[in-house]
This record gives C-alpha cells, sequence and structure tokens, in this order.
C-alpha cells in the first residue's frame, strides 16, 4: 500500500487553559499545564499513521529533551522517525497553547530546529517515496524546502498534500500548480484567496476559485460547519462533509487530524467522499479530548463512530 511521507515541523507544545487570553499588558492565571508533542508536522505524521497509513516524518529537532518526547510520542503513534535530523546548537521547536473554555486556543510559535531544516533533508528523506505515495506538507517549515519537497514528490509519481498553515504572506508557497491537493482552514482559505485577487464571497465559491485559480483540489475546513472540497476542472461539483456532531473541549490539532486522516485514506485508495468523510469524524473526536498528538483518535475508534453515526459528503452543482 502506498505511504505517506511527511516534511513538516515538530514541536514540544507547552499548553495552558485561561478562562479567557490577555490583553496587551495584561496578567491571567492559567490551570492544566502540560507538555507534549506536537507541530503541524508531527501531529499530521501521527494522525496518518493512526490513520492505517506507513508514515515516514521528516523533520528536525534540537538535541534537548523536547526532541527526545517528540520522537518518543511519534514513534509511539506508529510514526517512523529515521529521517528527523538532531541539529545540535538550537532548541527544538515549542508552541505556547492557551486553550480558552469552549475550546478555542491563540498559539505562538518559536520555531527552533524547524528553521533548520534544509533541501538536503528533504532529498534524503523523500529518498524512497514511490509512485502513489502522498507527500505531505505544511508551512511551519522553510518555504523552499516546502517547494523543493513538491518537486521532488512530484518526479517521483507521488501526490503532494499541502496543508498551507500559518496562512502564507505570499505565493512562492503555495505557487499556482505546484501541488495536487491543498488543504487550508478559513481564514486561510481568504488569506489565499486574498494573494490570487480572488472574491471571497461564499466558502463554496471561494473553495471552486481558489482550485481553479492553483490546479489543484482544495479543500477548504470550516470547524462547526464541517468542510467543502472542489476540484480544478470547470464545473465539477462542490462537496461537502458536515462536521461530526461533538462537544469540543479544546480544537487544538484538529486541523492536523483532519488532513492526516485525509492523507491516509488518500493513500490507502479511498474515494474523495470517502477520505473526507473519515477525515471530519476523526477530527470531531478529537475536539472532544483535550491536548494536541495525544488528541487524536485510533483507526478503530473513528471506524466505530463512523458505524454509529455515519457521515454524508453531498455534492452541489
Ligand atoms: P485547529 O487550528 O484548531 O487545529 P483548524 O482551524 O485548522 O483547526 P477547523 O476548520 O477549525 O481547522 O477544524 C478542522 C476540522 O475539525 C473541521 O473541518 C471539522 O471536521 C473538525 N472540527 C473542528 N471544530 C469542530 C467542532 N466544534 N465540532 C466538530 N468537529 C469540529
Amino acid at each position: 500500500m502506498p505511504s505517506v511521507h511527511v516534511v513538516g515541523s515538530l514541536n514540544a507544545d507547552q499548553v495552558m487553559e485561561v478562562p479567557a487570553c490577555p490583553r496587551a499588558g495584561e496578567t491571567v492565571l492559567g490551570s492544566g499545564m502540560r507538555i507534549s508533542a506536537g507541530g503541524k508536522g508531527g501531529n499530521q505524521a501521527a494522525a496518518a499513521a493512526r490513520g492505517g497509513a506507513r508514515t515516514t516524518m521528516v523533520g528536525a529537532t534540537g538535541a534537548d529533551a523536547h526532541g527526545r518526547l517528540v520522537r518518543r510520542a511519534l514513534a509511539e503513534a506508529g510514526v517512523e522517525t529515521a529521517s528527523v535530523r538532531t541539529v545540535p546548537d538550537v532548541h527544538t521547536g515549542v508552541a505556547m497553547v492557551l486553550v480558552e473554555p469552549g475550546g478555542d486556543n491563540r498559539i505562538v510559535i518559536a520555531s527552533g530546529a524547524n528553521s533548520r531544516l534544509t533541501e538536503e533533508d528533504a532529498e534524503a528523506g523523500l529518498a524512497a517515496v514511490e509512485p502513489g505515495d502522498i507527500v505531505l506538507l505544511q508551512l511551519e517549515v522553510p518555504a523552499p524546502v516546502v517547494n523543493h519537497a513538491a518537486r521532488l514528490a512530484r518526479s517521483r509519481g507521488a501526490t503532494t498534500v499541502l496543508n498551507a498553515a500559518p496562512a502564507p504572506a505570499d505565493l512562492s508557497c503555495p505557487a499556482p500548480g505546484s501541488h495536487d491537493v491543498l488543504v487550508v482552514n478559513d481564514p486561510e482559505a481568504r488569506a489565499v484567496a486574498g494573494l490570487l485577487g480572488i472574491p471571497t464571497d461564499s466558502p463554496e465559491e471561494r473553495v471552486v476559485a481558489l482550485a481553479q485559480e492553483l490546479d489543484a483540489l482544495v479543500v477548504c475546513t470550516m470547524g462547526e460547519q464541517g468542510a467543502y472540497a472542489a476540484g480544478s476542472g470547470r464545473g465539477e461539483p462542490v462537496l461537502h462533509v458536515p462536521a461530526f456532531p461533538a462537544d469540543a473541549v479544546d480544537t487544538t490539532a484538529a486541523g492536523d487530524t483532519f488532513t492526516g486522516y485525509l492523507a491516509a485514506a488518500l493513500a490507502g485508495g479511498a474515494d474523495l467522499p470517502d477520505a473526507l468523510a473519515g477525515a471530519s469524524t476523526a477530527a470531531g473526536l478529537s475536539v472532544t479530548r483535550s491536548g494536541g498528538m495525544t488528541s487524536i483518535p485510533a483507526l478503530r475508534e473513528v471506524c466505530e463512530a463512523r458505524a454509529a453515526h455515519p457521515l454524508t459528503t453531498t455534492a452541489e452543482v
């Protein structure tokens, strides 16, 4: 079966619950402080592995306790970590995550070793890519490395999936025509649409316009409203999958869970409506639990949830 190869960030998440995020000059008392493995790359790799795909991680950590924590967590999730390089003179990436009641979060990242990931790391880590594999990318590592990884992946017959997060500031990545699948949340979709000069009307129109301009399958997640998807062909229907009914306590890594599960399903040969339904179910389960990587459900749980509450992906012309 095709594999998922993730080239991306690895962080130690330092998470605190707060009654409300502090305003400028204000200090608030938080609670429930915990440190756990995260980073969009690491979370999406864990989600792809939990989603049933053979998954490798290409990334970088410092030679510190956080780096060991991240590697251990990836290995526990079933991710192969031989292509995670240790950079001796820099810290492992850190994400400070403040979670408000109801699950909304605010995040600040110190990139550390993630900023040292190189094109050579991508070449070495993607040496085993085969036709049909998925190469999954995000924007928490240098854009030239992302672009290089995408070119390598496509030259070997793999499908590239770019989660354009955090929201890009320019079109060096994603450049139109450079990725097969783009996954964005609503603010990221608006940001990319703004860069492309696309009027941002309804989410359905936005996802269609993005797909055509970028020449890619575009998936836009919309929190409790589920997700929309559109291919680049004119006249193709817009797909919509609802969110899984869930009492959200912490949405950290909901998007990562969605993206990793989507990649695993596509690697496994699922059709798009089925892959979207599985991804939305997995993400819905993740928001019922605290934490980032630790909140990503196992495939067995997702299968049980889908059997109990099947989600239907619908097509709108
Ligand atoms: P985050 O940054 O919090 O990880 P995101 O902003 O990248 O998430 P969202 O669009 O908020 O992405 O959520 C991704 C997916 O997670 C949604 O498409 C949906 O399937 C699921 N999801 C998010 N919030 C909820 C919720 N409250 N209830 C059920 N499912 C949810």
